[in-house]
């Protein structure tokens, strides 16, 4: 991981995120990373004044050499995030999931089977 990368990422986070629910600006304090894997960072923000938690997904191939160069890329760059306020519901299984699961798994001979419904 390049740490220049990341540390753009952060900073023009900060200074570009704004909270979608109160319209309030952010401080360092407030960002969390979540977790960077490959290419993708996962931030979270807590609002200060709101309390709302927000996602902010980036990738580094949008921050290479010559965009950092670029003021204007650096300053443009919210438009290539996504700011999402956190669903929990897009992330855990549900109980009827897995029922599902079960039942078509007992319903195919094998995986290839089950795959093929
Ligand atoms: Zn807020």
């Amino acid at each position: 991981m390049n740490y220049l990368i990341l540390k753009s990422i952060i900073e023009a986070t900060i200074a570009n995120f704004k909270c979608k629910n109160c319209d309030s600006w952010i401080s360092e304090w407030n960002l969390n990373i979540l977790w960077t894997a490959g290419n993708n960072i996962n931030m979270e923000i807590v609002c200060p004044n709101c309390k709302v938690q927000w996602v902010v997904k980036a990738e580094f191939w949008m921050l290479n050499n010559n965009n950092l160069k670029n003021p204007d890329f650096i300053n443009n760059l919210k438009t290539y995030f996504n700011w999402n306020k956190e669903d929990s519901s897009l992330e855990s299984i549900k109980d009827e999931d897995i029922l599902n699961l079960r039942k078509g798994l007992n319903n195919s001979s094998s995986i290839e089977d089950f795959f093929k419904k």
